[in-house]
């Protein structure tokens, strides 16, 4: 079968906020029409999901307050919302000498900068015991930047139960290609192949994970892409918990890392994803009404499991990193916290890389 083709200036591949807010980005100083983002019917964002009459952002995305994305022109008539409050339940059941402690593991480095405190029972508790003997480099990356230093990051809440971003991307109409997938891209001819079309770009900004970019390049990879889960289930309830409130659970017999009121009516617990299929209801629910006293009448709505949630080892390996090198010479930007294979927020992407 003959393919059609498509000739454009900037290809986004890969369909999510990082997608969506490149595409506005590139819009200011390009037309519409030399943008295109292509995306895989098979693989749909987490934009939202529905429960009876309540469409909800699942993922507990929230803009920080100081950031230069969340005051730029993508917020501009997206109604202002109030930071999220957070708070701690009490550390119990927390023994941290139970484990053999490796020299540069996650919890090293842990009780190094921040002693032995709640936030090593959380980490526990993300990331399993085997923090306690690898390295973990991008988490260690992640806390540096958002815990240790100095750097405002206060996050905003929700609004009507969906995240920020989510009010920010739907102003957007992009033009939009739905393939069944990539086969190949040819990096040289600049030329991406799918089923039905061949896409000629200038240039090409992946958001699509890390290791298949290369696979679909035909480049060499040798570093760790392993990556964490993540697991929530998502309960109703009447009253007793206002919105856009965090708590962290601090007991280590507890299967629950945090609790988000995504509405007065509606929340979610984010559970231990090394538990996925293992975790009653009835254990979370309990959990959530010790967590919150005054809530009433919780209610199971849905679960998701997220399989590829967070990045764990920043990327080394001398053949990934000349790939790298190979892709940035010929016009192509890995981006995203996938893209990249970065353990980053939305706001700290650098968005001068896609222009
Ligand atoms: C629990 C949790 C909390 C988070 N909190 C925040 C937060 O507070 N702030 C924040 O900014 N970010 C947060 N994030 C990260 C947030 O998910 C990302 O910043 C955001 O979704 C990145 O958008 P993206 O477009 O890069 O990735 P995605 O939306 O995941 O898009 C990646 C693209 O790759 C495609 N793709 C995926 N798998 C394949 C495959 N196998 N083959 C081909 N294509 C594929 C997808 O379809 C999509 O097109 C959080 C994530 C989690 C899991």
């Amino acid at each position: 079968m003959n393919s059609k083709t498509v000739q454009v200036k900037y290809c986004l591949l890969g369909y999510g906020y990082a997608s969506l807010i490149a595409y506005d980005k590139l819009v200011e100083n390009n037309n519409h029409d030399d943008i295109l983002i292509l995306k895989n019917k098979n693989f749909s964002p987490i934009f939202t999901l529905d429960h009876e009459n309540t469409s909800f952002s699942p993922l507990p995305i929230f803009p920080v307050k100081e950031s230069e994305l969340y005051n730029s022109s993508l917020f501009e008539g997206v109604s202002k919302q109030e930071p999220i409050s957070v708070s701690f339940s009490e550390l119990t059941n927390f023994d941290h000498t139970e484990y053999e402690l490796k020299e540069g593991s996650l919890a090293d480095f842990m009780i190094k900068k921040q002693g032995v405190d709640k936030n090593l029972c959380l980490g526990l508790k993300q990331w399993g015991d085997t923090m306690f003997s690898r390295p973990f480099s991008q988490v260690q990356s992640k806390i540096a930047r958002h815990y240790i230093s100095k750097k405002g990051n206060t996050r905003v809440g929700y609004i009507d139960g969906k995240s920020l971003f989510k009010y920010a991307v739907d102003k957007f109409d992009p033009e939009v290609l739905e393939c069944n997938g990539v086969n190949e891209i040819n990096i040289e001819k600049k030329e991406i192949y799918t089923d039905e079309y061949t896409i000629k770009y200038d240039k090409l900004v992946s958001t699509i994970p890390f290791s298949i970019l290369l696979k679909l390049c035909n480049l060499e990879s040798n570093h760790d892409d392993s990556y964490a889960s993540a697991f929530f289930y998502f309960f109703k309830y009447e009253d007793g918990f206002k919105e856009n409130q965090i708590i962290y659970d601090c007991d280590l017999n507890s299967d629950i890392l945090r609790v988000f009121s995504l509405t007065d009516n509606f929340l979610l617990t984010q559970l231990r994803s090394d538990k996925y299929g293992e975790i009653p209801v009835e254990k979370i629910r309990d959990r959530v009404y010790e967590l919150v006293p005054e809530i009433e009448k919780l209610e199971f709505a849905q679960e998701l499991y997220v399989p590829m949630a967070y990045p764990l080892e920043l990327i080394s390996g001398a053949s990934t990193l000349k790939s790298l090198e190979t892709l940035k010479g010929n016009d192509v930007v890995p981006f995203g916290r996938f893209g990249q294979w970065e353990y980053s927020d939305l706001h700290e992407l650098d968005w001068t890389l896609i222009n």
